[in-house]
Parts: C-alpha cells; structure tokens; sequence
C-alpha cells in the first residue's frame, strides 16, 4: 500500500511573513489527516521562518531546486546540506519549469537527483510531456527518455527517498486538467518503464504523484486510479483551505 504523497509548490510566490501565515493556517486543517503524506515547498527564503513554523505538525519542509555540489563559486544556487539546514526534508527536481525556462537537461536532473539522494534528502522528480509532443504521438518516448535517464544509476536503496511526479506540461497552471484516465494510462506506463529498469518490486512501491491543476473538486477522481500516489499541486495550494480540501479528497 503506497502512502499518498501530497506536497505544495508555492513556486516563486509569498515574502516570509505570509508563508508564515499560510502554513499556520493549513496546520490545523491537515492535522487529522492520517493517510497521506504532506510536504510544503517555499521559495528559498521562505524556507527557514516556514521550518519553524511546521514544526511538530505533520506537514514536512521542502525546497524546489537544488545544485550538485556542497558549496564554492556557484553564484546563485543553493545546495542541498543548505537545504537541509533549514530543515527541509525533500527537494522538488526536474519541475517542467526548470526544464524549460531554466534549459536544465536530463544528466543535469540525473545528477542533482543522485546528489541530492547522496545528501539525505528525499525527491520529488518531475517528468512530464508537452501539448506538442503528446498530439505529435511521442508522449511515450518523451517519458521513457526522462525516466530512463533521470533515473540512471539510482540504486535500489535510494526508491525510498524517491517520488516521480508525473506533470503533463499542458496542464500545469492552464486549469486544464489530465483526465483520470490519461493519467491513470501516464502513470502505468510510467511504473512500467521503471519496473523495465529497476524490477516489479521497486515500481509498485514507488509513489507516481500527478500535478496539473489539481484542485478540491478534481482530486478525488484522480486519486481513486490505482496508479495515481498523490500530487504536486501549484495554483491551488497557495490558499490554506484550498490546499487543505485536496489532501481531505485523499483521506
Ligand atoms: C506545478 O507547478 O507543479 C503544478 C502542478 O501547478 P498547477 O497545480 O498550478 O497546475
């Protein structure tokens, strides 16, 4: 049984003291909720205030980017021994966002997910397909290739600090949501390809999170596919009760 991993990414939204003010009221809305898995994703300097404001509740800390190396001349990047001094306990890795605007590529990705692993923190890695590619027919390649090399090199040991989130690119913060269905076929394809690399074991204990406008009213169809392990939700999440009614859908 593959606990619901439902995490927020604030994305670059909120100054430290209404990131305070969102989690202080999600904590006691989420505080029952005993069947999921909640992570909240500040931007950087949030991320300090917002720790301490979690702490003892059962929503975890996470960040949304990292690089692959402890310190030294790397103007602007953060790494993961930082992260996890503000106590953050996961990383999001691979957001379409960082594929895209950023230019970040697949050995990129690959490797700030092993190092990051290596660091002890746990990651949320995110794959996903564009409008483009699904209507041009190679949303499959497009997938095999981000997991077969996103994943490269994990050993089994580090699946239990690995999450893949499976956000269709098309349906990130368009309202546009994917159908159960076709995220029910994207996820089992997906524990497919990782079940070809890793083994059966490895992909049904592996947690496929979907991201693309999930909201309350969406999230409890989605969830009810068997292959769909919880969310990474953006637009939604930035709101304490918005993001609280999600995790209910999951309970
Ligand atoms: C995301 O950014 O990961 C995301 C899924 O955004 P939204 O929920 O706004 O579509």
């Amino acid at each position: 049984m593959r606990t619901p991993l439902i995490a927020a990414n604030w994305k670059m939204n909120k100054l430290v003291d209404e990131a305070v003010a969102t989690v202080s009221a999600l904590k006691p809305l989420v505080a029952g909720a005993a069947k999921a898995e909640i992570v909240v994703c500040p931007t950087f300097t949030a991320l300090y205030a917002v720790g301490k404001a979690l702490a003892g509740s059962n929503v975890a800390l996470g960040a949304q980017n990292c690089y692959v190396k402890e310190s030294g001349a790397f103007t602007g990047e953060i790494s993961p021994q930082m992260l996890k001094d503000t106590g953050c306990a996961w990383v999001i890795i691979g957001h379409s966002e960082r594929r895209q605007i950023f230019k970040e590529a697949d050995a990129l990705l690959n490797e700030k997910l092993k190092y990051a692993l290596s660091q002890g923190l746990k990651v949320m890695f995110c794959i996903g397909e564009t409008l483009e590619e699904r209507q041009g027919g190679i949303m499959n390649d497009v997938l095999s290739r981000q997991v077969n090399l996103g994943l490269a090199g994990l050993a089994e040991s580090d699946f239990a600090n690995v999450a893949v989130a499976y956000e269709p690119v098309w349906a990130i913060g368009t309202g546009v949501t994917a159908s159960p269905e076709q995220a029910e076929e994207a996820h089992a394809f997906v524990r497919g390809l990782v079940e070809a690399q890793f083994g059966a074991g490895i992909a049904q204990a592996l947690r496929i999170q979907y991201g693309g406008s999930v909201k309350p009213d969406n999230a409890a169809e989605l969830i009810a596919k068997p292959n769909v392990d919880g969310f990474l939700v953006g637009g939604a999440a930035l709101k304490a009760d918005s993001f609280a009614g999600i995790v209910s859908a999951v309970q």
